[in-house]
Parts: structure tokens; C-alpha cells; sequence
């Protein structure tokens, strides 16, 4: 049993050569099987070793980019897309898994085996081997083109930069001068997300901020700020064109019906009755939101005026600025915060490791309960470049009756400085609770199936419940006593701070709400048709737009989530996801203190069970009923 990933880079397609061999050899004795063990436990003991191979190869792509170790990763995707392609279209496996329906199996089981049979369909088993073949090819490509879609978002973020003087930084805090300071003393500008975000929110020179948002508004396309040859343009047409393809070669109408198809939702309408129904709801106190900052601004607002008098608006309103309450949140008093919180929830305690990983940086945690390791955690927490942006968990190995799970916790925040510890803001330590919830959801499973434990087989509208459910504990005062001390007097965040968080809280939370409409509605709607999607992107924001965008907005040509993640036709997941987090924390939550006992029912029957059981079903259970959408408006103010 290890749980030190292998992170020496070495024979990459040697190593993947190899288990892929294996991999079909396995799938051919499995194919003989008629049992639970002869066929799921074989193929189950062989993904267990390739998933964590691909799995850890992937980290150090986004996490240790260089150039040397992406062509030999690139070479080893779509041999990795094809054997599962063909694996998942190998008809006698199939057979094998009906004969396996028909043994005596448990609950959990028969549902796994009841998915995998439902996969193998969406995978085009029944597809005349033309057809299958024509299928395969198709997703072979859009593996490859994904990942040329990342590497031009990172490369053109990374490209553009720019050196300023001090003088060109009007508003900025010592503390912010000191993050981008060369050692030549002058300054540089780059579109790395903390820079930008500082540039946006605190700059008062509003040329300066209007430059830096075009670059990075237009980033990867062919208006030419940052190199057109990063242009994604051509890449995105070509997903979209493919997955239209994909989804008609399997009977659907379009990629929005089979990206559903696997989820909790019914159907693609009914997602976008949801969008509908929480834009209404929201649009017109968006509107007055936005009033409220354009009278408070005396000027029209710009999208690159926009976080800079909102900030400046929200410190008069709640008296208080974003950096005022970041030397309350250093680095070490945020994590042991958080892990006593995990303590109190679930009785697990998170106790470093030393060991060298893959960059100093990281820091490696077990998970005890009763004096013995149940998981590990790596976490990576600061910005840096060669690092993809954005924060998010992987699992690098799941549950088994031999093993531990282990997961990847990474995040894009502020390192320490000479004289000072990291320290955070806010909203970026909500951004760990989230991540945290992402990777408690898969470290404490108890299913020992990996095809089914820990976050594997959640439906994708599911998969943000644990994380979004963390958040809300990240506003709950106890839980801020516990996470702040001031790096230099060691006093925890005072009452009358905390007040303002929370007032501050659904500040702009209906303008929030329609933008991350916009984003989901866009989504599902690009893939219900094969018009342009900038125009489909224009139709959605008439509904949801406050601000109109500028010409250079090419926003989408960066939304990694849709080209490159896994979210495509399912960024909607967050919404639904987010009805779910709230109306589960008001649940535990409402008598006014968290309920002991209904936080373990949420332990029991969503975040050990994984993807071993109905999801809704298990949520019903826990919660004795179904969600209700008015705690997702309350949790955001909007009446
Ligand atoms: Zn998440």
C-alpha cells in the first residue's frame, strides 16, 4: 500500500504503453466472467493502477508546465482516449457486464453495474462498427483539441506582460507593490489571475486598467492583444461541431440531451425553466444593484470600472476594504482553522507529512481517525508561473480494500513574502473550503469499489454539492474565530469585522447571480443548436446582461470548463449544485447552530456513499424530502 504518488515524470509513455497492454488483457478475461468478481473486481483492480498513472500525470501538466513534458504527455492522450474508447465499445465486455445483472448482488452493486451498462450505451455499443468507428475517431479528436485549447489559454496568459512604474499605480497597498516587484525595483503587470484581479479592483488609473482588461478579456482569439496564434477560434467551432456529431451518431438531437443523459436532471428544458425561473428572480434587483454603483460612480461604468467602484462602493457601504481583513487570515491559521472545523464535523484529523513531492511549495497531509491514516491530501496553494490558473481537486487514487484514497488540492493565492506569511483573502479562503469539500467528498468514502468510490460515478450535478456546502461553513462565526489571528497581534477577526463579512456578503449578489446564469444558459444553449456561439452568447444577454460587453470580449475563447474541462453542457451543475449546498446547510442548520447529528446523516448518505447509489435518492434520504429552491435566494439576499 503507497500513498506517494510517483512524481519523477519518468518513461511516461512507457509506463502508459504498458498498462494499456494490460489494461485489454484484463478486459478479455473480464469478458469471460459472469460474476461480480470475474468481471467488475478484475477491471476495477486495473483502473484502480492506470487512473492514478493518468491521474498524476495530468497534475504535473497543469501544475510543473514545460514544454519537454507536455509533448510527451500530449502523445500518451490519445492513446488513453482510445483504449477507452474501445473498452468501453468491446461488446463481449458489455455481455459480460447483463451476465453480471443477473447475480445476486447488493444495492450498491447492482447500481454500479446498472451505470456501467448505461455508459457502455452512451459509448455507442449499439452502433453498427462503421458507425463505432466513425464515434471513436470523433473523440479521439476532441481530446487532442481540448488540450490545445488549454495550452493557448496558458500561453497567452502567460505571454502578455507589462513593466509600469510605482506612479503608474495609484491605490495600490505597499502589500500589493510588493507581489509584483522585479528585482530591478520596477514593476510588472502580467494577466496571472491575483495581479489582474488587484489591477482591477484597486488601480485608480483607469487607461491602465482599461488596457490590462482588454488583453485579458481577449485573450487566445484573433484581436491580436495578446499572439494570434494562441487564437481559439477555430479549436472551439471544431468541439462544438464534433460533439453535435457525437451526440446525432447516438439518436440525440444534440450534445445537451446526452450530456444529460448521465445526470440528475431530466432534461435539457428543465435546465433551462431552472436558469430562467433564478434570472427573473434576480433581474431586477441586478438592475438596482447596478444603479446603485453608477450613481455612487457619477460616471458611466466600463467593464474595467466595474470591480474598482464596486470595491469602492462596498468600503463605504460596509466600511471596510477587502485588505483590511486579510492580515487576520495568515496561511497556517486558515489550514489548522480548517482542519479543526473537519474535526468537529467529522472527528478526522489532518497531520502533516514530511515528504518531497514535485515542488516545495506543496504540503502533504494525512488524514487520521482513531490514531490510524484513512487518506492523504496534497496541497498546493500558491501562484506561480508554468501553474495553471483557477483552483480545483483532483483524486489521484481512490478507496480500495488495500489502499487509501489520496487527492490533489490545488490553488493560484498569494505567496509569503520576505517578512510576511501568506496570508489570504476572504473570498479566497472560501475558495478552499470549496476545494476542501471537493476533497473530503472523495477521502471519506467508504465505498471500496473505485469505479464507484469518492467522487467517481457522482453525477456531474452533483459532484458541487460537498464543495459548496463547505462554503457556507466559511461564513459561520465560530468557524472565522477558529480560522483568524492577525499575522502581527494575533487577535482573532473582531465581531464587528465579521458583522461587516456578513452584511457585505450578497453585496452585487443578483448581478453575481445573473452573470453565473449567463455562463449556464449560454452553456446548455450552444449545445441545443449549431448556431455561432457568440451570437447564441449575444441572445442569452439579453436576458442577463447589465453591463454591454465591449467588442474585444472574447471571453469564451478562455472557458476552460466548457473546452477543456468536463462541464460542457453541465455548467448548470454549479446552479443546481448550490440549491442543493443551501438548502443542506439551512437543513443542519436550523435551529441557528450546526446539528451534530444531521451533518453525520449528510457524512453517511452523500459523502461516503460516492457514486455507489442513486444520488437523489440518497439526498431525499438525508434530508427527508425534497430540495427547496427559495434557500439558494435566501443564501443570496434576493428577495
Ligand atoms: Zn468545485
Amino acid at each position: 500500500m503507497s500513498l506517494s504518488p510517483d512524481f519523477s515524470k519518468k518513461d511516461i509513455n512507457k509506463n502508459i504503453d504498458r498498462l494499456i497492454n494490460e489494461g485489454y488483457e484484463v478486459a478479455r478475461k473480464a469478458s469471460d466472467g459472469d460474476s461480480w468478481e470475474s468481471v467488475i473486481s478484475l477491471l476495477d483492480e486495473f483502473e484502480f493502477r492506470f487512473e492514478r498513472e493518468c491521474s498524476v500525470n495530468s497534475h504535473l501538466n497543469s501544475v510543473m508546465f514545460d514544454e519537454k513534458f507536455n509533448q510527451e504527455y500530449e502523445k500518451t492522450l490519445p492513446k488513453i482516449s482510445k483504449f477507452y474508447s474501445n473498452i468501453s465499445t468491446n461488446k463481449e465486455l458489455f455481455n459480460a457486464h447483463k451476465r453480471v445483472l443477473d447475480t445476486n448482488l447488493t444495492q450498491q452493486q447492482t447500481h454500479i453495474v446498472h451505470e456501467a451498462i448505461k455508459g457502455f450505451q452512451l459509448s455507442g455499443i449499439d452502433l453498427d462498427p462503421d458507425k463505432q468507428e466513425e464515434f471513436k475517431k470523433i473523440q479521439e479528436k476532441l481530446t487532442v483539441l481540448s488540450n490545445s485549447f488549454s495550452n493557448n489559454s496558458l500561453k497567452s496568459t502567460n505571454e502578455w506582460k507589462k513593466s509600469v512604474s510605482k506612479a503608474d499605480l495609484p491605490g495600490y497597498s505597499e502589500d500589493q507593490l510588493s507581489k509584483i516587484r522585479k528585482k530591478d525595483g520596477s514593476f510588472e503587470i502580467t494577466l496571472q489571475m491575483p495581479v489582474y484581479l488587484d489591477l482591477m479592483t484597486f488601480c485608480e488609473n483607469q487607461t491602465l486598467r482599461e488596457e490590462v482588461y482588454k488583453a485579458y478579456i481577449s485573450r487566445a482569439s484573433e484581436i491580436g492583444l495578446t499572439s494570434k496564434k494562441y487564437d481559439n477560434t477555430k479549436i472551439m467551432d471544431e468541439i462544438l461541431k464534433l460533439r453535435l456529431k457525437l451526440a446525432n451518431l447516438l439518436g440525440f438531437n444534440n450534445y445537451a440531451e446526452l450530456s444529460i443523459a448521465s445526470k440528475m436532471v431530466e432534461s435539457p428544458n428543465q435546465v433551462i425553466d431552472f436558469l430562467d425561473l433564478l434570472i427573473n428572480k434576480s433581474r431586477s434587483q441586478a438592475l438596482n444593484e447596478f444603479q446603485e454603483l453608477e450613481s455612487f460612480a457619477g460616471c458611466k461604468i466600463n467593464p474595467w470600472d466595474f470591480a474598482f467602484y464596486s470595491e469602492k462602493l462596498k468600503e463605504k457601504k460596509y466600511g471596510f476594504k477587502k485588505s483590511d481583513l486579510t492580515p487576520y487570515f495568515p496561511e497556517e491559521n486558515v489550514l489548522n482553522g480548517l482542519f479543526s472545523l473537519i474535526k468537529e464535523l467529522y472527528e478526522i484529523l489532518l497531520k502533516e507529512i514530511k515528504e518531497d513531492s514535485y515542488h516545495q511549495d506543496v504540503k502533504v497531509f494525512d488524514l487520521v481517525k482513531n490514531n490510524e491514516s484513512i487518506g492523504r491530501v496534497y496541497i498546493d496553494l500558491y501562484a506561480r508561473e508554468n501553474k495553471r490558473g483557477g483552483a480545483w481537486m483532483s483524486d489521484y487514487q481512490p478507496l480500495t480494500e488495500k489502499n487509501k484514497p489520496v487527492a490533489f488540492v490545488v490553488c493560484n493565492l498569494n505567496k509569503p513574502t520576505q517578512d510576511k506569511p501568506a496570508m489570504f483573502e476572504f473570498d479566497e479562503i472560501v475558495t478552499i473550503f470549496h476545494e476542501f469539500g471537493h476533497a473530503l467528498h472523495h477521502l471519506l468514502t467508504k465505498v471500496e469499489y473505485p469505479c464507484a468510490s469518492g467522487i467517481s460515478g457522482v453525477p456531474w450535478d452533483g459532484v458541487e454539492l460537498p464543495s459548496q456546502y463547505m462554503e457556507f461553513f466559511a461564513y459561520d462565526q465560530e468557524v472565522i474565530k477558529k480560522i483568524s489571528s492577525h499575522y502581527l497581534t494575533g487577535e482573532s477577526l473582531p465581531d464587528e469585522l465579521y458583522q461587516k463579512i456578513i452584511d457585505s456578503k450578497n453585496f452585487q449578489s443578483a448581478i453575481q447571480m445573473l452573470r453565473q446564469c449567463e455562463f449556464a444558459l449560454w452553456d446548455i444553449k450552444t449545445h441545443m443548436s449549431s448556431e455561432d456561439t457568440y451570437e447564441i452568447l449575444n441572445e442569452v444577454r439579453q436576458k442577463t446582461s447589465i453591463i454591454p460587453p465591449i467588442n474585444e470580449n472574447r471571453f469564451l475563447n478562455t472557458f476552460g470548463h466548457i473546452f477543456s474541462g468536463g462541464y460542457a453542457a453541465g455548467y448548470f451543475s454549479y446552479k443546481w449544485a448550490e440549491v442543493l449546498a443551501a438548502d443542506a446547510f439551512y437543513y443542519v442548520n436550523q435551529s441557528g447552530s450546526i446539528n451534530k447529528d444531521l451533518t453525520y446523516s449528510f457524512k453517511e448518505n452523500i459523502l461516503e456513499v460516492g457514486g455507489s447509489l442513486d444520488f437523489m435518492t440518497q439526498y431525499k434520504k438525508f434530508r427527508g424530502g425534497e430540495p427547496e429552491l427559495k434557500s439558494v435566494l435566501l443564501s443570496n439576499g434576493i428577495q
